[in-house]
């Protein structure tokens, strides 16, 4: 839309250029796309029948990104992979990506091209293509919203609302990684002020859990493979932590669940950061948002072809429960035997 106030860019900024060369260097000729960057809006075709799968994030400077803690590229890069997530949690297969971005006044054209180095660093894998967006100048922060658009065959998508009493619950990877990667990176550095324990802590450990802050993986072929064989009965990916993700699936499918959190998958980084500051580990991993793992539910006839598709595919996958009625609400099962009813500890913007 174009503003008749004032200049939508700053004058550092020329807004053409910096589109066409965004269109230069990331849009890429392929035949479903029948009109990317350039025009009024794009144009894909795509094949008859399949369901088109939408999703969109909005990511605000200051409340999801931090400059002093993460550059541009980590900024697009997690950007993108949330919004890949979404898509793979529902069992899908991501295409299309659309960028809305408002640049502050200290923002340039580099920090803009060093966005999108790492926006498309992660829809390269997936053959996701850039094919619009809109730019504008902020005059608080930076605004970034990504659009992605994906594809599934009918029927196929993964909802939230399919689990059944008697499925099992399944998360895959670990949890727990990115949050003790943020809690890291705001940590003291060595000389301003050393946290009493940091030395006995490795620097592999410690670059591994970063690494999954700053530079986590969308499980797109895990989520496209659930949904094609039919494993999965609902899904969601792993925003807001376990324990919220955990109760959207419970909501949605008006069922209760029993969370064992003695078989909760940690890294062995995790748990030896956890060890180091002395944390509680389920804590982490129940509280722990944005890993980007994928939690679904399956029926018990179909864990054993499931358990060994996944070793077959060098999938990782751990169960850590199972499906109860509703009115069991939600309950977890301690290590040493002991059952309590789970907190809702989600992240809230609003609190
Ligand atoms: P309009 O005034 O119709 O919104 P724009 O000049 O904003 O047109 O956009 C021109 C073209 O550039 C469109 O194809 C649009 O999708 C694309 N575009 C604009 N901003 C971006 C951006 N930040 N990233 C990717 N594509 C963009
Ligand atoms: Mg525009």
């Amino acid at each position: 839309m174009a503003s008749t106030v004032r200049p939508k860019t700053r004058s550092t900024i020329h807004e053409f250029d910096l589109i066409r060369t965004l269109h230069q260097r990331h849009s890429r000729r392929t035949p479903s796309v029948i009109q990317g960057i350039g025009d009024d809006a794009a144009v894909i075709t795509s094949r008859a029948g399949q369901w088109t799968v939408l999703t969109t994030d909005l990511l605000t400077e200051g409340v999801h990104f931090d400059l002093r803690t993460a550059t541009m590229p980590d900024i697009g890069f997690r950007a993108a992979v949330a919004n890949l997530s979404d898509i793979a949690a529902m069992g899908a297969t991501p295409q299309y990506l659309l960028v809305a971005l408002a640049i502050p006044r200290t923002g340039t054209s580099l920090h803009v091209h060093q966005l999108y180095r790492g926006m498309m660093a992660a829809c390269r894998p997936h053959h996701v293509r850039l094919i619009g967006g809109d730019t504008s100048a902020s005059n608080g922060g930076w605004f970034l919203s990504l659009t992605v658009i994906g594809m599934v065959p009918p029927r196929k998508a993964l909802f939230r609302s399919g689990a059944r009493i008697g499925d099992y619950v399944y998360v895959t990877g670990t949890i727990g990684d990115s949050l003790a990667g943020l809690r890291l990176l705001n940590e003291p550095q060595p000389g301003e002020h050393r946290h009493p324990r940091t030395a006995r802590f490795s620097t592999r450990h410690r670059q591994f859990l970063i690494g999954r802050h700053l530079r986590p993986t969308a499980r797109v072929e895990e989520g496209r493979w659930l949904s094609a064989h039919r494993f999965a009965t609902s899904a969601i990916d792993i925003s807001d932590g376990l324990s919220g993700d955990l109760r959207h699936i419970c909501e949605e499918s008006h069922v209760g669940v029993e969370l064992d959190l003695g078989a909760l998958p940690l890294s062995p980084a995790c748990r030896a950061y956890v060890a180091a500051r002395r944390l509680d580990p389920v804590g982490l991993a129940l509280t722990g948002g944005e890993d980007y793992e994928l939690l679904f539910t399956v029926s018990p006839r179909q864990c054993p072809r499931l358990e060994q598709a996944a070793i077959k595919r060098g999938f990782s996958l751990t169960c850590i429960g199972r499906i109860h009625p509703f009115r069991f609400g939600i309950q977890a099962l301690s290590p040493q035997g002991k059952r309590h009813r789970l907190a809702n500890t989600s992240y809230e913007h609003f609190t």
